[in-house]
């Protein structure tokens, strides 16, 4: 885990020391989590049902360059925006993280990030390793979870499953995912996506672990200790 105090993104800058989550000078910040997998290894599926499992947590909406697949709701499961528009924010400096993924762009706009954590929500953002990275070698607080399939058989079948995607797009996810499991280190937490249910509840259990630590706790537990003098 890294620390608040190195250099940050402009609009998603965290505060050098949390209020802590209660304080009376409004809803304290929110924290900031990262999850990490293969493509088809879960990842949307249980990041959406933590999000409904464990308010205030919400999902980081993304902006991609990838045009939507069947069912996909443009402001819903992505921004979806043209290249041009996207290397545009870029430039501007817009995004948090951004990323070559598949040879489409991925971003994750600080605006939006900072505004969800300034109003009190955890933010969880489901990015590729790279951005992972990205985010980290900014200096933000973050818990990072990595996301793993239970066996390379098991990806594939859900990618499969998922068929939104063509052939070579399954391929080439597949030969991804070979070089991305190994990134697994670089994480806080190692989930193993065997049982959707029983993945979730790893979530929440390190969600909540996250909320009761003491820089999460400090000004509610300062709160009571003075109840005491
Ligand atoms: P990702 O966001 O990592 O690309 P998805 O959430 O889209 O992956 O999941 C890929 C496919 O695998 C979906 O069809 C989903 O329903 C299925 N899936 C997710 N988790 C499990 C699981 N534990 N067991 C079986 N199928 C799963
Ligand atoms: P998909 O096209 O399957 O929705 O996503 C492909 C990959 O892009 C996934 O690994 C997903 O986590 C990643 N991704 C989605 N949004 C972002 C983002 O904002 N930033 C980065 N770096 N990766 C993202």
């Amino acid at each position: 885990m890294s620390s608040d105090r190195g250099p940050s993104a402009g609009a998603a800058r965290g505060p050098s020391t949390r209020a802590g989550r209660g304080s009376s000078t409004g809803p304290a910040r929110g924290l900031l989590f990262i999850i990490s997998a293969p493509s088809g290894a879960g990842k949307t599926t249980l990041a959406e049902q933590l999000a409904l499992q464990t308010p205030p947590l919400k999902l980081s909406r993304s902006y991609t360059s990838r045009p939507a697949r069947p069912g996909e709701i443009d402001g819903v499961d992505y921004n979806f925006v043209s290249r041009e528009r996207f290397e545009a924010m870029a430039a501007a400096g817009e995004f948090l993280e951004w990323a070559d993924v598949f040879g489409n762009l991925y971003g994750t706009r600080a605006a939006d990030t900072n505004a969800l954590l300034e109003a009190g929500c955890d933010v969880v953002l489901v990015i590729d390793v790279q951005g992972a990275r990205k985010v980290r070698q900014r200096g933000l607080d973050t818990t990072a979870i990595f996301v793993m399939p239970p066996s390379f058989e098991a990806l594939e079948h859900r990618l499969r499953g998922r068929s939104k995607d063509s052939e070579a797009a399954i391929q080439r996810r597949l030969q991804v995912a070979r070089e991305e499991v190994a990134s697994f280190v670089e994480y806080d937490f190692v989930v193993v996506n065997d049982d959707v249910s029983a993945a979730v509840e790893r979530l929440r259990s390190i969600v909540l672990a996250e909320r009761a630590r003491l820089r999460s706790m400090r000004h509610a537990a300062e709160t009571i200790v003075r109840m005491f003098s």
